[in-house]
C-alpha cells in the first residue's frame, strides 16, 4: 500500500469513515510504535512458529548461543493430547464394529438346524443356483 505519509510498504492501516472516506492511515514507517513486535500478517510472506505464535507457552532463558524458548508443561501436554487423540472417523468405525460384535454375539446361532430350516436353506440354495446359471446363459 501507499500510505498517506508517502511510503510504499507492506503493513499498514486504513480506517473508512462513514460516507467511505479515509478518516485514519497510518503505516509502519510513519507509526512504527504500533507496528512492533511478533505479527501474523500474510504480508509477511513468514510462518510465524512457536514462541513467536504463542509467546506466553514459551518460557525465555538464554545462553551464550542466544535466546531458548522451552515449551511450558501445559503446551508439552496439550502437545501431546493432540498427537494421541483418535480422528473422530476412527472412534466411530471402531464404535460400530465393536456394536457389530455385540449384537453377532448376543444372537449368534447355537443350536444346529432342524429338518425344516435345512429344507428351506437349500430351497433358497438351489434358487440361487439356478439365477446364476440363467444369468451366465444370457452372457454366452
Ligand atoms: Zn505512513
Amino acid at each position: 500500500m501507499i500510505c498517506s505519509c508517502g511510503a510504499e510498504t507492506t503493513r499498514g492501516t486504513v480506517i473508512f469513515g462513514v460516507k467511505g472516506e479515509i478518516a485514519v492511515q497510518h503505516c509502519k514507517v510513519c507509526r512504527p510504535e504500533l507496528y512492533e513486535g511478533p505479527r501474523r500478517d500474510p504480508s509477511d510472506m513468514k510462518i510465524w512458529i512457536g514462541p513467536e505464535y504463542m509467546p506466553n507457552r514459551y518460557v525465555k532463558t538464554s545462553d551464550a548461543d542466544g535466546p531458548i524458548y522451552m515449551a511450558t508443561d501445559e503446551l508439552q501436554q496439550d502437545t501431546l493430547d493432540a498427537v494421541s487423540k483418535k480422528p473422530e472417523e476412527a472412534l466411530r468405525s471402531e464404535q460400530l464394529e465393536q456394536e457389530l460384535a455385540d449384537k453377532k454375539r448376543a444372537t449368534r446361532r447355537t443350536a444346529p438346524m432342524s429338518e425344516d430350516e435345512m429344507r428351506r436353506a437349500v430351497t433358497q440354495a438351489k434358487q440361487i443356483a439356478k439365477a446364476i446359471e440363467e444369468y451366465h446363459a444370457t452372457i454366452q
